[in-house]
């Protein structure tokens, strides 16, 4: 791999007529980079980009923010406490996997954070010599960017319809967003959750989107908290409180069902099970008594899901998060 070099700049601002790598979420044709913008050559489709980001959601955030309002000084801790973990995922679970998957390739590897939020894991991924991109689709998160290194590596985009060729990444990371889609989550007075009659089709299209911009051999990775385990941790009322749930809750998958969904979206998509040793993290949780009890026993398994023999620890009930490789076969 190579180092970065803190350039690698794909939207030029002051020249005219240069291609982008990018291409038209509307018909998939060329998108040529304007001044402020980007332009199809093929349907005329006008997306702006304004310090580097370029905007794919034609103004349809999944959030509201105004940036002339800024946040408040909570919601600023809220969004500084959300950096440590940003930063955990990439070096202790993310970076490791992508430097043993690069091998002594000399080429970078091209990687995707599909739902980035802060971004964060596009500077750290870019820094250590990955082209790293990532999308959201959120107004906050785009005033976010404005502080990242790498911006004009993000993109506001919808999953759905995300703005990258066919087979453009060598890796996809999707990490915590696949349970929040189909289903509607109420915070108030009490955390709550009801899958929409949708569910299926939805997680199955947003997989089917990312398994195209996944080239031929590439590998999708897809985390969250485990269905088939019975306390989530991850959706409360609080941040690291403990959330008893029914299998039948409807809301976070199980390993067999994020398989069918993948082979739904795409029948050369092959899923397994890892674990999530590095990715799981007992920061939130430890600081419950519940938390330090589960804490050893969990690091030994989490340990023996990685010996041959004991894989299929990954995919059980035993495992609180799922961590599922989905390679796309050529
Ligand atoms: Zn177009």
């Amino acid at each position: 791999m190579r180092s970065g070099n803190g350039r690698g700049s794909t939207v030029p601002h002051n020249t005219c007529r240069l291609k982008s790598p990018l291409e038209c979420i509307r018909c998939r044709g060329p998108l040529e980079a304007l001044p402020d913008g980007l332009r199809c050559s093929r349907c005329g489709s006008d997306f702006p980009v304004a310090e580097g980001i370029a905007d794919f959601s034609e103004g349809r955030y999944y959030d509201v923010f105004d940036p002339s309002h800024g946040v408040s000084d909570a919601h600023r801790v809220g969004l500084e406490n959300e950096e440590t973990g940003a930063v955990a995922r990439i070096r202790d679970f993310f970076l490791p996997l992508i430097q043993r998957s690069a091998g002594s390739s000399a080429r970078a590897m091209r990687v995707l954070d599909s739902g980035c939020g802060n971004g964060i894991s596009v500077d750290l991924l870019s820094a250590a010599g990955v082209e790293a991109w990532g999308h959201d689709l959120s107004a906050l998160r785009k005033w976010q960017w404005r502080e990242r290194r790498m911006r004009e590596r993000l993109v506001v985009a919808d999953a759905a319809t995300l703005p990258f060729p066919d087979g453009f990444f060598d890796l996809v990371i999707s990490s915590g967003v696949i349970e929040h889609i189909g289903v509607e989550e109420r915070g108030n007075p009490r955390y709550s959750v009801t899958p929409l009659a949708e569910r299926d089709a939805l997680r199955a299209a947003y997989l089917r989107e990312l398994l195209r911009v996944v080239g031929g051999g590439g590998r999708l990775i897809v985390d969250c908290p485990n269905g088939a385990f019975p306390i989530d941790f991850w959706h409360g009322d609080k941040a690291g409180g403990a959330r008893w749930h029914s299998p039948r809750e409807g809301f976070l998958p199980t390993f067999g069902e994020v398989q069918r969904l993948a082979r739904k979206a795409d029948n050369r998509a092959r899923a397994v099970s890892l674990s999530a040793r590095g990715r799981l993290r007992f920061q939130q949780v430890g600081a419950h008594w519940y938390g330090r009890l589960f804490a050893i026993p969990m690091a030994v398994l989490l340990r023996a899901m990685e010996i041959p023999g004991f894989r299929w620890l990954a995919r059980s009930p035993l495992n609180p998060y799922l961590v599922i490789e989905i390679e796309r076969r050529k």
